[in-house]
C-alpha cells in the first residue's frame, strides 16, 4: 500500500488527536481494576436487563427516531417541556451534533484545558478552531474564559465537574459568567458527572439554562446510570437549540435497546442513586487516604480523583498496571483515577502508598 497521502482525505485529520480509551490489564494475582474510564463499577439492575431483553424482540425494526417514550420520561423527571430535550449517541454524540449545528469554518470554540479529551478531537473534526484556556489551580478560570471570547466564538464548553481534575465551579460565579457571555456564543454546560456532586454551591445546569437561551445542558446515562455501553446522552436547552441538535443527529443514532434501558433506569432511579452515594462515599475514603499519605488531591465532585504527578506520571501509571490497576495518565501532567468498588480502590491505594514519591 502506498504511503502517499491520498488527496481526498481532509488535511484536518492529520492534526486531530486520537482518542485513547483505557485498556484492561490483569495483575499478578489475576485481579483487574479498570479505573481509567470513569465508568460505574456496578452492572445493570435486573429491571434494566429485563427491559433490554424485552426490547430485543424488535431488533428487526428501526428504533423510534423521536425516542418519544424516553423524551417524555426525561421531561417529566427534570420538569422541562419535552421540546427542550434532545437525544444523542452518548453525550459525545451530542457534542458532535452541536458542533455540526454551530461550527462554521472560521468559528472558534473556547474551553478550559485540560478538560475532556473529546473536545479537541470533535472541534478539530468539525473544522472549527479550538481556543484552549489553561486551568488555574486545577479549576476553570472563568475570567480568562470570558476574555477568550471573540466575534468568531460560536461555542464555549464548561465541563462541570471538570474531567479530569474533578473540580467544580460555583453557582454565583457561573451565573455571573453566563450573564456576561455574549448572545452569539452557545455555552454548553457538560454535566456528565452531575449526579456525583455533593457541594451545595455547585449549580444544577437544569436551573441555569431556563432564563438563558444560549445555554445548553449535556447529561449522560453512561456514568451514574451505568449504561456506558449503550451510548445514550441527552441535551436540555431552549427549543431552537434542541431542534437544531435533532436535525444534525445521524438518523436512528439512539437505538431501541438504549432507549428501553434508559427509560427503565429512570424508573429505577432511586436504586441507581444509592449506588452513586456508595461511590461518593468511596471517593471521600480514597481522597482522605491519599491526603493522609501526603498526596495533594484537588477536591473532587466527580467519580474520580486527580493526581498531579508531572514527569512522574508514566512511571506511576506503569506501577499501577503491574498491579492490575488501569488509570488514565496524561504524560507530563498527571493521572485520573476512577472510583471503583472498594477492593479496586484498595488496590490503587496500595500502589500509591508504595510509590517512592508524593506529589
Ligand atoms: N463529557 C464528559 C466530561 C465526559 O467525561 C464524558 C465521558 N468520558 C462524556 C462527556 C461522554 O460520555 P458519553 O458519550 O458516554 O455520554
Amino acid at each position: 500500500v502506498s504511503e502517499r497521502k491520498t488527496s481526498y482525505l481532509r488535511s484536518v485529520l492529520d492534526s486531530v488527536p486520537p482518542y485513547r480509551p483505557g485498556r484492561k490489564v490483569v495483575g499478578p494475582d489475576g485481579r483487574s481494576a479498570k479505573l481509567s474510564s470513569n465508568e460505574s463499577p456496578f452492572g445493570p439492575l435486573p429491571s434494566v436487563r429485563r427491559a433490554v431483553a424485552d426490547a430485543a424482540a424488535d431488533l428487526n425494526r428501526y428504533p423510534d427516531p423521536a425516542a418519544a417514550a424516553l423524551t417524555a420520561a426525561l421531561a417529566r423527571r427534570f420538569e422541562v417541556p419535552a421540546e427542550h430535550v434532545a437525544l444523542g449517541a452518548g453525550s459525545v454524540g451530542l457534542l458532535q451534533q452541536l458542533l455540526e449545528a454551530v461550527a462554521e469554518p472560521g468559528a472558534e470554540v473556547v474551553y478550559a484545558w485540560r478538560s475532556f479529551e473529546a473536545y479537541p478531537l470533535l472541534v478539530g473534526l468539525s473544522g472549527a478552531a479550538s481556543v484552549q484556556v489553561p486551568l488555574r489551580a486545577e479549576s476553570h478560570d472563568l475570567d480568562a474564559l470570558a476574555a477568550a471570547v471573540t466575534d468568531r466564538t460560536r461555542m464555549l464548553f464548561v465541563c462541570n465537574p471538570n474531567n479530569p481534575t474533578g473540580t467544580a465551579v460555583r453557582e454565583a460565579e457561573l451565573a455571573a459568567f453566563l450573564d456576561a457571555v455574549p448572545d452569539h456564543v452557545l455555552v454548553v454546560l457538560d454535566e456528565a458527572y452531575r449526579e456525583y456532586v455533593r457541594a451545595p454551591q455547585v449549580p444544577d445546569g437544569m436551573r441555569l439554562y431556563r432564563d438563558r437561551p444560549n445555554v445548553a445542558v449535556l447529561r449522560t446515562f453512561s456514568k451514574a446510570y451505568g449504561l456506558a455501553a449503550l451510548r445514550v446522552g441527552f441535551l436540555v436547552a431552549h427549543p431552537h437549540v434542541a431542534e437544531a441538535v435533532r436535525k444534525t443527529m445521524v438518523p436512528f443514532a439512539v437505538n431501541h435497546l438504549a432507549q428501553a434501558a434508559a427509560v427503565a433506569s429512570l424508573d429505577a432511579e432511586q436504586e441507581l442513586l444509592e449506588r452513586v452515594d456508595a461511590t461518593v462515599k468511596e471517593r471521600e475514603r480514597v481522597r482522605d487516604a491519599l491526603l493522609a499519605d501526603g498526596w495533594t488531591v484537588p477536591e473532587t465532585e466527580a467519580n474520580f480523583v486527580w493526581l498531579r504527578l508531572g514527569e512522574d506520571t508514566l512511571d506511576f501509571a506503569a506501577a499501577c498496571e503491574r498491579a492490575g490497576v488501569t488509570v488514565r495518565p496524561f504524560a507530563g501532567e498527571g493521572a485520573r483515577v476512577s472510583i471503583g468498588l472498594p477492593e479496586d480502590n484498595d488496590a490503587f491505594l496500595a500502589v500509591a502508598r508504595a510509590h517512592p514519591r508524593r506529589h
